[in-house]
């Protein structure tokens, strides 16, 4: 795990069922920011606690999956996947900041968080000097 405080700074998104239609997911943070200079990475938490939610199992929590116009802005080890899985305690952390990309505070990262039996939600992020 990276922090015990999850959610309270701009690497860090916390994903939750939305209490008003369980089929959808809810963000604490729509837009990250990763600083390029400081090495930083997103670190992904579920929070799902609806239907009887168990981290893991049987399914993993969410993928992320960075599959919009510009990308993803990390390096990921297959570059054909960008995307990353939750672990069986439903964490996810991301790859540093690619040497090709530059920072630009204009620039958006759209990513799709995923799993079984959710609508799929479109947050994004972007990547700071
Ligand atoms: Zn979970």
């Amino acid at each position: 795990m990276g922090s015990s405080r999850p959610g309270n700074n701009q690497t860090q998104v916390v994903i939750g069922d939305d209490p008003s239609d369980t089929v959808n997911f809810v963000v604490d943070r729509e837009i990250f920011w990763v600083s390029k200079s400081h090495n930083e990475v997103v670190e992904w938490f579920c929070v799902r606690n609806q239907n009887g939610h168990v981290h893991g199992s049987p399914n993993p929590c969410f993928t992320v999956r960075f599959n919009k116009l510009n990308g993803s802005p990390f390096a990921h080890p297959d570059p054909s996947n960008p995307s990353y899985t939750s672990d069986s305690t439903g964490y996810a952390v991301s790859n540093p900041v690619k040497h090709t990309v530059s920072p630009d505070s204009n620039r958006l990262y759209g990513y799709t968080i995923e799993a079984i039996g959710k609508n799929p939600l479109d947050p994004g992020g972007g990547v700071k000097g």
